[in-house]
């Protein structure tokens, strides 16, 4: 007879990796600071967070989550559809929107929820998406709960995107979504290519801002306020785990998409809604975006500094222009290596291994925050220097 626990008990590759010491995840931090954090004893350079204007520890957003705690309790203790909306969940919906420069938001638990709810709910059982081959997780599995035609087109190719187009129904309802800031890779959606072929045949564009909100664009909106086309894109999605230095997400688009959204997306209808301390810690960094633009600028002349120097050392980074920079290092075993040298010489990052990218070309990715000072960038790029020579994948 068949044990549904049998796949357990064969699974033992984390235990191999726990063994030998090079287990990379679940790594349990026991003290953190803007810039850097703590485990098992040992102070480590973060290069490895989302938390890109590192607003995280600010006393102003502290300040405000604990005000919002006192006033409104721990939780909502309910959904946004019952008892869990707050007069902040509203406040805070109506600056999203203003600062998006769409119609309206709404504000969701998680980022995740926030795809899954918003593509779910849109997308029906006779409607096509369109989907880029590196999207996140939470975009195919909200297209997984659409019952929607899914249809994948290679990475950033307008013309693999142009091939899926004419092989759906014209008469089906059309949504391509994409990353704008690809979580792993670091790279920027091709929306100056993508957006005009779907405007041209009628596809709605959602864009999943979650690495770009509050990094990317003169006012820090995105992706597509940095690639010039905000206003035709239909739908920005966000996370608040990244540059809003807490938890939750948001859609912002037009108001009667919205209000649909609102009343049909099952992850926000059957789910507890942010808690007062998160909404106020997001109100707090939004006002921040808007006001403290050199911390922006400042995450991304760091990433750029790394980027060249790294390229410069003779390392692959694919040359990003965003506050993620990935390094190639090729095989899982050189990828695990290459993480715990790192760690050992006091540097957080993340290594990227299959399922996420083929066997071959793994990477350790690096991210960056305004609260780096240029003694941890340097800190950084001496630890990859000297592990790179030692590895054999640069000279000198
Ligand atoms: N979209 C993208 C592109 C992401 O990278 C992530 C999280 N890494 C999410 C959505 C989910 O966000 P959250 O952490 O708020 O669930």
């Amino acid at each position: 007879m068949g044990d549904l626990f049998d796949k357990a008990r064969g699974f033992t590759r984390a235990r191999e990796l726990q063994a030998n010491g090079f287990y990379p995840y679940f790594r349990a931090i026991s003290q953190s600071s803007a810039n850097t954090v703590t485990i098992d004893g040992q102070e480590l350079v973060m290069a490895g967070s989302n938390n890109y204007l590192g607003y995280t520890h600010d006393p102003r957003v502290l300040e405000a989550a604990e005000e919002a705690g006192r006033r409104l309790g721990a939780g909502c203790t309910g959904s946004r559809f019952l008892n869990g909306t707050l007069e902040l969940h509203e406040l805070l919906e109506q600056e999203l929107a203003e600062f998006c420069q769409k119609e309206a938001a709404l504000v969701f638990s998680t980022g995740f929820q926030t795809n899954l709810g918003t593509i779910a709910s849109l997308v029906g059982r006779d409607d096509t998406v369109y989907l880029d081959k590196l999207d996140h997780a939470s975009i195919i599995d909200g297209c997984r709960l659409s019952r929607g035609q899914v249809r994948r087109f290679e990475h950033n190719d307008a013309a693999s995107l142009g091939r899926q187009i004419r092989n759906s129904d014209p008469e089906t309802g059309k949504l391509l979504v994409v990353d704008g800031v690809f979580s792993m890779e670091g790279d920027l959606a091709a929306l100056p290519e993508l957006v005009p072929l779907c405007k041209q045949h009628g596809v709605r564009v959602l864009v999943d801002e979650a690495h770009a909100v509050g990094v990317m664009g003169e006012h820090g909106i995105g992706s597509s306020e940095e690639l010039g086309v905000l206003e035709d894109v239909d739908l920005l999605v966000g996370t608040f785990s990244k540059s809003f230095s807490s938890i939750g997400g948001f859609v912002a688009g037009s108001e009667d998409v919205i209000h649909y959204v609102k009343h049909h997306a099952r992850s926000l209808m059957f789910s507890a809604s942010m808690p007062p301390y998160a909404v106020a810690t997001v109100r707090k960094c939004l006002e921040l975006i808007r006001t403290e633009p050199e911390r922006r600028l400042r995450v991304r002349a760091i990433a750029r500094r790394i980027n060249r120097e790294l390229m410069d050392m003779g390392f692959d980074t694919a040359g990003t222009d965003t506050p993620i920079v990935p390094v190639v290092t090729g095989s899982v075993e050189r990828t695990f290596l290459f993480w715990k040298r790192l760690f050992e010489e006091g540097v957080f990052t993340n290594p990227v291994v299959p399922p996420a990218v083929p066997e071959s070309s793994c990477l350790i990715r690096t991210s960056y925050m305004a609260t780096h000072t240029d003694e941890h960038v340097e800190h950084v790029l001496e630890a990859f220097r000297k592990i790179g020579r030692e590895l054999g994948m640069i000279e000198g």
